[in-house]
């Protein structure tokens, strides 16, 4: 199992380096644009100096990171939800701290920030990449705070107004992020310009600073999330296709029983349209726990009822 891991994370780690190929040789600084990270020139005194300034953020991730693991690894619904919502203020609105194009295309520049000066962005970055291998998005499932604001939407709309994607307009849809992905990298490549992101993710809402054309988009959006729900990320957004693209390389993949050939129960349950049949489309899959915890439902799931009914046959068979 630890050599299917290494592999894995190796191949991650060329597909990173892949990225990097198809771009232009690495530049420091991208002409023109912020990256919003601090230069290499404004040194700090010492390492220790420089770990100490951010040791409370790198605390307060550690601690968040902590709370989703623990709530993935007890499937528990209700610390799911605890965990949107601290993502949504804390990570959305208190830090602004997300996984963006932007990040993306730094990659194919290999324009990373310093590491000394942003210890606690190299962990967030880190942690999105290995829990991505390991298990797929989790980072979109509980992690991401735009992700988590809209699945926080879904609970408290009323489920008469949503609107039901036939499957096989949402299988095709679910390509337009790929495409929205190819096309913001590839123009990026021909001309540096990082600005393209304010039209393909609303991320910048959680700094508030957008313009009044980007709000007006905005607020169609989560209108139109309303009717179809997690909208944005089941067909949109370029960072979910490049964590898809990644997660085909998961390790740990959801278990299913032979019965999930031809029982439908999780598909319908499944509100990133990711079960197909028997089979989970691991780049859609965001590890929302819904399908595993009816895995492990001994009153619903359809492989416990038949074993219970087949043990209680055997039961009356050997009483006659
Ligand atoms: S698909 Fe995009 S917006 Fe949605 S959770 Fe993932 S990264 Fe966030
Ligand atoms: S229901 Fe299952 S397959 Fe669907 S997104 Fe959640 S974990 Fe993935």
């Amino acid at each position: 199992m630890i050599r299917r891991v290494a592999i894995r994370l190796v191949i991650a780690a060329l597909f990173t380096f892949l990225l990097t190929l198809v771009a232009n040789p690495p530049v420091h600084a991208l002409q023109g644009q912020s990256w919003d990270f601090p230069a290499d020139d404004e040194a700090a005194p010492s390492w220790a100096q420089d770990v100490k300034d951010q040791a409370a953020d790198m605390a307060l991730f550690a601690a968040f990171a902590t709370l989703a693991l623990v709530s993935f690894f007890r499937k528990s619904e209700r610390l799911k939800y605890v965990t949107l919502a601290v993502s949504v203020v804390y990570l959305g609105f208190t830090r602004s701290q997300l996984i963006t194009i932007v990040n993306v295309f730094a990659l194919t520049r290999w324009n990373l920030p310093p590491f000394r000066h942003n210890l606690a962005w190299y962990l967030f970055a880190v942690f999105t990449l290995v829990t991505t291998v390991l298990w797929g998005r989790l980072y979109c499932g509980r992690i991401c705070a735009f992700g988590a604001m809209t699945q926080l939407m879904d609970r408290i709309v009323p489920a008469k107004l949503r609107f039901e994607l036939p499957s096989r307009i949402e299988q095709r849809a679910a390509y337009i992020k790929y495409g929205l992905l190819g096309a913001t990298v590839l123009y990026f490549l021909a001309t540096s310009d990082i600005s393209i992101y304010r039209y393909v993710e609303p991320f910048w809402m959680f700094t508030r600073v957008g313009t009044t054309g980007m709000w007006i988009g905005l607020a169609t959006l989560l209108v139109a999330t309303v009717f179809v729900r997690n909208l944005y990320c089941r067909f949109l957004c370029p960072v979910g296709a490049f964590l898809g693209l990644l997660s085909n390389l998961t390790v740990f993949r959801i278990k299913r029983w032979s019965e999930c050939n031809t029982c439908k129960i999780c598909e319908k349950k499944c509100e990133w349209g990711a079960i197909r049949g028997p089979k989970i489309v691991a780049s859609e899959c965001v590890r929302c726990d819904d399908c595993e915890r009816l895995y492990m439902d001994r009153q619903k799931c359809p492989h416990w009822l038949i074993l219970a009914r087949r043990s209680k046959v055997a039961v009356a068979a050997e009483r006659r």
